[in-house]
This record gives C-alpha cells, structure tokens and sequence, in this order.
C-alpha cells in the first residue's frame, strides 16, 4: 500500500519515489505453432502444437517519474507480418495520460520491430539502450533476413536519427536509470538484449522483454528461433535464475507469454480487459 507521509528513517526521502507501479500492458496477439516459436524445435522429440503469441508494452511509474518499456509494433509493422492490434499502444498511452509532451524516458529493450514501433510519438523523449543493440543494427550483419526479418526499417531510421538529435542515451551493460530502476543486457535473443529490474511495494519485478518470450522457455531452457548468439541466450536464463534465487527478482514478467495477464493483478480502468499491475499504487 503506498503511503505519501512514509519515509525512508536513513534518506528521509519519500518510500514512493523508489517504489513504483509496473504495468503490463497487452497491445496484439497472434495464433502460430511451437515450431515456429522455439529454436529447432524437432530435436526435443515432442509433437508440434498450437501456441498464441501475446505483445506487450511495459509502464513503470509513481508520483516522481514515468518510464515507458518499449513501444510495440507500428500498425505498418504489424500489418507486414499479419499480427492483430489488440490495443493500439498510442490509445493505452492516451488512456492513462501519458503524453508525448511529458516526454517520458523510454528503455528500448531491443530493436526488434515489436518493441520499436511507436517511438515517433515521443519526440521530446531520451531514449535508453544498448550501445551493442544500436551498434548491431546500424552495423555490417543487420541486413542478414534471419536478423532483418524481425526489424522495421523505418523504425531502425528512427532510431538514427534520434540519435543524431542526441536523443539516444546509451549504456554498456548495466544502468541505474533511476531510484528503483536497473536496465541489465543480457544480449542473446539480439546483442544488446536488455531487461528491467524495478522495485515495487509487492517486491522486485523483472521485466523480461526478450530474453524470455514464455515462461517455459527460461523454465525449461528452450531457446526461441530468433537469436543472435544462442549461448549468450543460455546464459541469460541462469543469469535471471541467480536473480530469482537470490531473491533480487520476485517476479518474472516474460516478454509474448498469453498466460502473463492472468498471472497478475488486473488493473481496472482505463485498460481493463487489456493490463495488469505489480505493485499498484492505491
Ligand atoms: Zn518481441
């Protein structure tokens, strides 16, 4: 519960402005077949079987800050590769009054075209990633169709020229983008794969993006068919499981699982139907 008068006994400074409200927010979906979503699949000996795709966007936020966790698929995006908008991801944004003149600090977790779509709508914001995300894709091998085939052109153009404007803040491979809030790359899925840690008053949440679509893909380590370097993959998921051992992590929001929603608290207006909360505010 947060309480505005709470205050930290050593800074002095207000509990909230290091707790934060996480929400997950559901913008499209899609029905494919596990061989199409897990990395050679065949090898496993098991029989092919549907599986739905869901697509997020990501809101941390409390009275001190807002910060956007990728942008989704544009609608071009999206139409390119027969994906369904659920939510147009302007329209949830809209609905919980976050508008492009606040210029929220946005985290791209990567460049891949789900995550980069609406990042045109915030022209006034800093936008926080990867060097080796940004360096990959304006370098010699993004334009492999096994890489290229996941990105937007001109998303990826956008993306340049914010950073021509001095609107892209790069980090290494980790960053204390503010009180409560750690961005780590984890590479693998893409080379500048990126995940959030954020504290919540329901404890440490972290927001997986890609480097775990589905829950079962980091709990039975099974790679998904779009990736970079596979052991750095492999790594990504112990790396996230000495997190969760070590209890710096409680809990594990996967990047495209249909499950998530149902795992977490709804969130109500204005995006009922459509999102969940860790750690809501009221
Ligand atoms: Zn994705």
């Amino acid at each position: 519960m947060r309480n505005d008068d709470e205050v930290e006994p050593e800074s002095g400074q207000p509990v909230s402005d290091d707790r934060y409200e996480v929400l997950i927010i559901k913008y499209g979906t899609r029905e494919t077949v596990r061989s199409d979503v897990y990395l050679n699949y065949g090898v496993y000996g098991v029989p092919d079987a549907p599986i739905r795709m869901d697509y997020f966007v990501w809101v941390i936020r409390n009275d001190a800050r807002t910060v956007l966790v990728d942008t989704g698929f544009s609608a071009k995006g999206g139409a390119d590769r027969q994906r369904d908008t659920v939510l147009p991801p302007v329209e949830a944004w809209d609905r919980l009054g976050i508008t492009p003149e606040s210029a929220p600090d946005i985290v791209v977790t990567h460049a891949h075209y789900d995550h980069t779509g609406h990042l045109a709508h915030f022209p006034a914001s800093t936008i926080r990633m990867a060097r080796a995300e940004f360096e990959f894709w304006t370098g010699p091998h993004a334009h492999h169709p096994l890489f290229h085939h996941s990105a937007q052109d001109e998303d990826l153009a956008g993306l340049v020229a914010a950073e021509a404007e001095g609107r892209v803040a790069f980090f290494e491979d980790r960053l204390d983008l503010a009180p409560g809030i750690e961005v780590l790359r984890l590479g693998g899925h893409t080379p500048g794969q990126a995940v959030v840690i954020v504290q919540t008053s329901d404890g440490p949440v972290l927001l997986a993006s890609d480097a775990v679509h589905y829950l079962e893909e980091y709990e039975d380590a099974l790679p998904f068919m779009s990736v970079a370097n596979l052991v750095d993959m492999y790594a990504g998921f112990d790396s996230i499981r000495a997190l969760v051992d070590a209890g710096a992590v409680r809990h594990l929001v996967p990047g495209h699982d249909p499950a998530t929603l149902d795992r977490f608290e709804p969130y109500g207006d204005p995006l009922a139907g459509f999102a969940a909360v860790i750690g809501r505010r009221s």
